[in-house]
């Protein structure tokens, strides 16, 4: 990929300053895919530098402007739509299928949204009280985003920022970085305004420090681990910047008796294992009402049995490996916790699949007889991993649903709509999913607790990227 060292930066693909190189792996073979340059502190503030410039005139332009060339990038996009889905199944090892259908279909999905919603966003509107209120953009906005779902939260960050009239400096994962270069290729091609979007990949102690802590930067959007989170909101604290984060979760999904055991669970385990189970809101803590646990268990070990892993380059609805050396050795710590706390392994474990000895790829693994308080309940552990835990009574379930530091999403499955209304109001969490109901573009996604500050998506992902101003007029 031609592009693939530089950063772009007020319009322009430029030679980065910093010499500090980093390999991009394939982590279905472990081969280096290419080199990335990990920014300077000095390469950012290039980046923050053209971006403050550019909003004095981004800023100013009308909302039919930005849509225009929103959909450039989305006709742009859906031309480039192969070449998206084939670098996330090679960067992130997401299955090529699944790439297709799920990854770079998200790219999609929310700039339609977006632009929908754009079209009829209110800049201005006269309260109850007859005074006027505008809303503008907030300025130089950072954005950083993980690896997991990378074009998914690109496009999250990157379009309420140009659509609202911000503009923005992104850094991605330096683990999946070659999607954003695509992206930014398409936004060039689009023909925003230079400077209004920009580019840099690095590392997040360096790179990403420097754009939480960097003086014209007025907010940073997140989206990652807790721990990563904590310390942009401690770097953002020095001057008041606005924090947007989209955490981790621990999500738990409430199985009722009156289910068809055998569609439920077997939905419940393979949700699980979307994306290698590297998926925020996946539904990892699966609560299993005592008289059809023990046929519940039966269903998840024969489909955690069943689950087939494979090359992410080929076709079908197998599981690809995990992101990198580092999440395997991650995941691989947290079922041994598993084990040796005294979970019933049901199926899966340590080490890689039967056969496989090249590649991230661990055993989707299915834990049974978890208490809450283990560590494979509590900690996200992101891999195929399900945690099955029994309860009794509705009011036990929804009390263990709700211990956790997390609250994210929650699922219930039961086909008695009344009770799954009264359980998913008691819940503390962003997202209630009931009966496997997929959210759809524009309903606003993030959590409660722990598991971040803001909404992303639609209406209220715009609203987050604007500051109000009141006019008071005699
Ligand atoms: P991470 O939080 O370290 O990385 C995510 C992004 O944050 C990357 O772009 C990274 O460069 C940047 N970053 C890291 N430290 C930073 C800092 N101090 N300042 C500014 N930016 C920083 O995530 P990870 O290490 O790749 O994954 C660790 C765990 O995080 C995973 O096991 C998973 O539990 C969780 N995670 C959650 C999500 C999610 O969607 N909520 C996504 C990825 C990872």
């Amino acid at each position: 990929m031609e592009n693939a060292g530089k950063f772009y930066i007020n319009g322009k693909w430029v030679d980065p300053i910093s010499s500090q190189k980093m390999d991009v792996i394939n982590p279905a073979t472990e081969e280096v895919i290419t080199r990335i340059t990990l920014a300077s502190e000095e390469d950012v503030d290039l980046a923050v530098a053209a971006a403050k410039r550019a909003f004095s005139t981004y800023s100013q332009t009308t909302i039919d402007q930005r849509l225009g060339w929103l959909e450039n990038l989305l006709a742009i996009y859906k031309r480039r739509y192969e070449e998206v889905a084939r670098t996330i199944s090679m960067e992130l090892g997401a299955p090529i299928t699944m790439a297709r259908e799920q990854q770079a279909d998200a790219g999609t999905a929310h700039l339609e949204d977006f632009i929908h919603v754009l079209r009829d966003l209110k800049l201005e509107e006269t309260l109850h009280n007859g005074e006027t209120l505008l809303r503008e953009p907030i300025g130089v906005c950072g954005l950083i985003t993980p690896w997991n779902w990378p074009i998914n939260q690109i496009v999250l960050k990157v379009i309420p920022a140009l659509a609202t009239g911000c503009t923005c400096v992104l850094k991605p994962s330096e683990f999946t970085p070659l999607n954003a270069t695509l992206y930014a290729e398409m936004i060039h091609e689009a023909g925003f305004p230079a400077g209004a979007f920009n580019l840099v990949q690095g590392a997040g102690p360096v790179a990403g420090a420097t754009l939480s802590q960097h003086p014209d930067i007025s907010m940073m959007s997140f989206t990652g681990s807790t721990r990563a989170g904590k310390a942009i909101t401690r770097d953002a604290a020095e001057n008041i910047k606005r924090v947007t984060l989209e955490l981790g979760g621990k999500s738990p999904n409430i199985v009722f008796d009156d289910v068809d055991v055998e569609d439920r669970i077997t939905f419940s385990v393979l949700d699980v294992f979307n994306n290698t189970g590297q998926t925020c809101d996946a539904p990892t803590r699966m609560l299993v009402q005592r008289s059809i646990y023990d046929e519940a268990l039966k269903v998840a070990k024969r489909v955690g049995e069943a689950a087939k892993v494979g090359d992410p380059s080929v076709e079908g609805d197998h599981i690809g490996p995990l992101v990198s050396h580092i999440q395997f050795e991650r995941v691989q710590t947290l079922i041994q916790a598993g084990i040796d706390e005294g979970a019933t392994l049901l199926a899966g474990g340590v080490g890689k699949p039967d056969g496989i000895n090249e590649g991230y790829y661990t055993k989707p693994t299915i834990f049974a007889d978890v208490n809450n308080t283990m560590r494979i309940a509590r900690e996200e552990i992101f891999g195929p991993v399900v945690a099955m835990i029994p309860f009794d009574t509705e009011e036990e379930a929804i009390k263990i649903a709700n211990d956790t530091p997390y609250g994210l999403a929650a699922y219930i499955q039961t086909p008695d709509a009344a009770k799954a209304d009264r359980v998913a109001r008691k819940l503390r969490a962003g997202m209630i999913r009931i009966n496997g109901a997929f959210p759809r573009p524009g309903s606003p996604f993030g959590g409660y607790k722990q598991s971040g500050i803001g909404r992303e998506g639609g209406l209220f992902g715009l609203e987050d990227f604007m500051e109000i101003k009141m006019l008071h007029k005699p």
